[in-house]
């Protein structure tokens, strides 16, 4: 049997797992590093940390393991900017993290000088800081002499993946995969290069940027003591679980239930546009094929426990909310709206913040915690009926992250959502989908390996109960948009 070498860089921590080629997890090692957070929404990582903590984590596998590694996936967090000096790998500036939210004014002008629809006819996107052009352009405008270099072709471009294989192939690659050029906002997805008329807008030289392979390209080869280990598969993180979920059919959904929630539906070979706020981006690019995926990314989940826990101090550890949750669905009229940090998909308001509805004299621990888990199981309905007013019916519906260990989450959702959901046993999806994308490189058949997996079936008679309260909550948040 053969292994793998699996790279997943996150947020907030980078970890290396090899994997036999049943999928079995043979050894990991992870290590978590800090982020900054400069000024008001703002958020950067020190690149060194992510590539060393990557080294790290490579190094603590591979010398603890007796094998040969036939090849390596990487799977890594989208968006994350980092320009560095081709000369030297120096980065001229922290890697400004996904989360950040300086160009918004930015992003706002440019919507208002009517660019929204070009933008998200080529790349899929809305206009947002969220994604990479606005922030490479923030570097070019304000790292002294920075555009002056990139003219002369000096600086190079790249999200972490791409920095990752810059710093760890013994050719010192400049290469990206279609999924994270697919989240640059530079990147057309039709026709799959990199767009001119969008470099022109953002005022970002063509040379900087990375050449773009499909994601079981050929990356180039790390090199640990005595072993050489090519890099066969490349994919961002939320595309990752969606491989790592099997979701290769049209209308094969994953969500991701961590600190927010990602959803992602396979739509094959059919880029579908969503006027309301999802978006449209690649779900892999494999043996010749590139998938399109539809996308809603929720900001608020698996934070809003912590904030139970850590704040309210309703419980000592996430675990313990499972209790508190009332399995009839009745929060007694009390709702929550999730937006400490505003509301992703599909409503983009930055402006809204969160807040509670319906507390009285009566309202107990139980009624809150359960109103907070509705909130996230609703959120999920929206958009799934997004989903559904553009003609997608979701096949199967798979979770996974940190708060699926929840089996009362679980079943809401089921009950919510009326449909059957389905949890694997192996919830390290990001992770398997960079592995699978390795092994279908490297000429493996995967599609024989068997998983397993717990099944949530909706319980037909709350459909009523969730329903009105769905409706209630909705009500509650049409109310506080701010753009209303
Ligand atoms: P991330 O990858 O975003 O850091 P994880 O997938 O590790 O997130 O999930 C962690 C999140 O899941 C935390 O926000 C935590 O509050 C939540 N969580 C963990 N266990 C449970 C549980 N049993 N019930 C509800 N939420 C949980």
């Amino acid at each position: 049997m053969k292994n793998y070498l699996s790279i997943d860089q996150g947020t907030t921590s980078s970890r290396s797992i090899i994997f036999n080629s049943n999928l079995e997890k043979q050894i990991d090692s992870q290590l978590e590093y800090k982020l900054d957070y400069p000024d008001d929404g703002w958020v950067e990582l020190r690149p060194d940390d992510v590539v060393n903590t990557v080294k790290k984590t490579i190094a603590n596998v591979l010398d603890n393991f007796n094998g040969s590694i036939e090849a390596c996936g990487i799977t890594n967090q989208r968006e994350t900017t980092i320009v560095w000096s081709r000369d030297t790998g120096e980065p001229i500036y922290p890697g400004i993290v996904w989360q950040d939210r300086r160009t918004n004014e930015y992003c706002q002008e440019l919507k208002s000088n009517g660019y929204e629809k070009k933008v998200s006819e080529k790349t899929g996107l809305v206009l947002d800081p969220y994604f990479s052009a606005t922030k490479v352009k923030w570097i070019l405008d304000n790292v002294e002499g920075a555009k002056e270099r990139a003219q002369k072709g000096e600086l190079a471009f790249g999200t972490v993946d791409s920095y990752l294989i810059f710093k760890l192939t013994k050719e010192k690659n400049h290469l990206t995969d279609v999924t994270n050029a697919s989240r640059t906002m530079l990147f057309n997805i039709h026709n799959k290069e990199w767009d001119q008329e969008l470099l022109d807008i953002f005022e970002i030289p063509n040379s900087m940027l990375p050449e773009v392979l499909f994601c079981d390209g050929d990356y180039g080869t790390i090199v640990h003591s005595d072993k050489k280990i090519p890099i066969r598969g490349v994919i961002g993180d939320q595309q990752g679980a969606l491989v790592g979920q099997d979701c290769y059919e049209y209308g094969d959904m994953k969500s991701t239930y961590g600190t927010g929630c990602f959803l992602m539906v396979n739509t094959k070979d059919e880029a579908v546009k969503s006027d309301q706020g999802l978006l449209t981006t690649i779900a892999y690019g494999l043996n010749g094929n590139v998938s399109y995926a539809l996308e809603g990314s929720i900001y608020s989940s698996g934070n809003i426990i912590q904030w139970l826990r850590d704040k309210m101090k309703f419980f000592d550890d996430a675990k313990e909310s499972e209790k508190y949750i009332n399995a009839s669905g009745n929060s007694n009229n009390v709702l929550f709206l999730p937006a400490f940090n505003g509301l992703g998909a599909p409503f983009w308001d930055s402006n809204i913040r969160a807040g509670f509805k319906g507390i009285t004299q009566d309202t107990s621990i139980n009624d809150i915690v359960t109103a907070a888990f509705h909130s996230i199981a609703f959120q999920t309905k929206e958009i799934t009926k997004v989903l559904e007013t553009n003609n997608i019916n979701i096949n199967k519906l798979l979770v996974d992250g940190g708060m699926v260990a929840n089996e009362s989450f679980c079943q809401m959702l089921a009950d919510t959502l009326q449909k059957n959901i389905k949890r694997p046993a192996n919830v390290e999806s990001t992770a398997l989908g960079a592995c699978k994308v390795a092994m279908m490189a490297s000429g493996e058949n995967i599609s024989e390996i068997k998983s397993n997996s717990s099944n949530f079936e909706p319980n037909k008679s709350l459909e009523n109960i969730y329903s009105i309260n769905y409706n209630n909550w909705k009500e509650y948040i049409n109310k506080n948009l701010s753009k209303s």
